[in-house]
């Protein structure tokens, strides 16, 4: 089922032989652009043309009523409240301790550099909800931003047949127990370019979507390509398109686990990407025989099947666990599994990765949902310079500069020195007028 990738026989760039999605993110961005200028140019009414036409629903109203978010969380089922609360307060956990204090250097006496952290203002934050729907998501990206501060938050979702037009009932809910009563049914790129430039509805505004600062959110490549397109009109927390789960084993894996673990995330996307790295070919073979057992069983079993033999899955045969280390720090997956022996020591050598989980009992999908670690994260290789979503992704440290007039004038010759360097006159003249003026001081004297 899954490609065979042998590397064995020596070290050699595996980059060009590594498994990826052949459907690239620059590939769709050529075509959502066009929705993205619609919206931007005519608002609602194209944001109602895209979503007849790519969701199948004829709608004349996207912003969520407050009553309807207070109607799912009251119709919530037990369990499902349960689980999401667990998930909130296990997540509110682990992000509060990400805070960030201010901090004040003393550079030179009577000089002082302040690091303020201030939020971001108002954020969009994207929830995914084609082929199946994430209540979780609103919680890993709500929390952290609440933990940050932002004041002004925004959710949008794509609209669902089955909850007449509006998003998914759980994710409403999901909503309300964290207090966000902004919401929208808008999904897909035309979602994006909504959070981006904002939207109304016609000449009166009677209807609108302001402007947000930031989009954050996990979404399939159309969404991963608008915020790619975006990127500088608005900020962007990173891309994190299609799923990919990549497994680093040996042969004390069980490969019913591994197994398990590879289709737990094919099953979010045709184009999710599941690797299995290692060693071991009896191991290889285990998985491949538990594929054929557990594939069939499980409930989008076609849709895994596309994703296990789509180019971007493969099974990677290395000649040991150093190059397999090697092998999965090139390729920077969303998510890494390390099943092998002495698993946390070879999780702390992994250099790019989203999120890393160790051992036999900390599968992905724990971190899907109840690990209190964030599962907005990096894809596509991303890993090797972006971070998953995180208090830190809603905050900007903005330096005070605080000098007197002593500690000025002790600096003032090296300033005006490397603006002479950089033929910039003006810059040292702004010092200079300070002190040749009232004094007769010359910095450079
Ligand atoms: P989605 O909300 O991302 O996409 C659905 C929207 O796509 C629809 O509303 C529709 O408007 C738009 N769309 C559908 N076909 C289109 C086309 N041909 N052209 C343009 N737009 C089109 O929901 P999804 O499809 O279920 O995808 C969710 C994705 O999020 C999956 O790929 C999953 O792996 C990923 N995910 C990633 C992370 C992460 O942190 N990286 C976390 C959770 C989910």
């Amino acid at each position: 089922m899954l490609n065979r990738i042998d590397l064995r026989g020596g070290w050699r760039d595996p980059r060009a032989l590594l498994p990826r999605a052949q459907l690239d993110v620059s590939v769709a961005v050529d075509k959502i652009r066009p929705i993205v200028e619609a919206v931007r140019e005519h608002g609602f009414a194209a944001i109602q043309d895209a979503t007849h036409r790519l969701d199948g629903l004829r709608l004349d109203r996207f912003r969520v009523p407050t009553e309807a978010i207070t109607r799912a969380e009251a119709t919530l089922e037990p369990e499902v409240r349960a689980a999401l609360v667990e998930c909130i307060d296990r997540a509110r956990r682990v992000h509060a301790d990400q805070r960030r204090v201010d901090l004040t250097t003393e550079v030179v006496p009577g000089g002082t550099v302040t690091e303020r952290w201030v939020p971001v203002d108002r954020v969009g934050l994207y929830v995914p909800g084609g082929l199946a729907m994430y209540p979780s998501t609103v919680v890993m990206n709500v929390v952290p931003a609440q933990a940050a501060g932002v004041r002004s938050l925004v959710v949008t979702s794509p609209p669902q047949a089955e909850n007449d037009g509006l998003p998914d009932a759980r994710v409403l809910a999901a909503c309300a127990l964290l207090g966000v009563d902004e919401v929208y049914g808008v999904g897909g790129a035309q979602a994006v370019a909504m959070l981006a430039y904002g939207a109304w509805t016609d000449a009166a505004q009677s209807a609108h979507c302001d402007p947000v600062d930031m989009i954050t959110g996990p979404g399939n490549i159309w969404v991963t390509a608008a915020k790619r397109l975006l990127r500088g009109v608005v900020g962007i927390d990173a891309e994190a398109g299609p799923t990919e789960i990549a497994v680093l084993a040996d042969d004390t894996a069980d490969p019913v686990h591994v197994a398990a673990d590879l289709i737990s995330q094919a099953e979010h996307d045709p184009l999710a990407a599941s690797v299995l790295v290692t060693p071991s070919v009896e191991l290889v073979e285990a998985v491949e025989r538990e594929l054929q057992r557990q594939v069939p069983e499980t409930k989008h079993a076609d849709r895994v099947g596309t994703a296990l033999t789509g180019p971007q899955s493969g099974a990677v045969l290395v000649d040991d666990l150093e190059t397999g280390l090697r092998v999965v720090d090139l390729y920077a997956a969303e998510h890494l599994e390390i099943q092998t022996r002495d698993a946390r020591q070879w999780a702390m050598r992994v250099r790019n990765a989203g999120a890393i989980f160790v051992g036999p009992y900390a599968p992905v999908s724990l971190g899907d949902y109840c690990a209190g670690s964030n599962h907005v994260l990096p894809t596509g290789g991303c890993a090797r310079h972006s971070s998953g979503l995180s208090v830190q992704s809603f905050l900007r440290g903005i330096h005070i500069v605080e000098y007197d007039e002593a500690a000025l004038r002790d600096t003032a010759r090296h300033v005006v020195t490397l603006a002479t360097v950089e033929d910039l006159p003006a810059h040292g003249q702004a010092v200079r007028v300070r002190f040749t003026s009232s004094d007769g001081f010359d910095p450079l004297g």
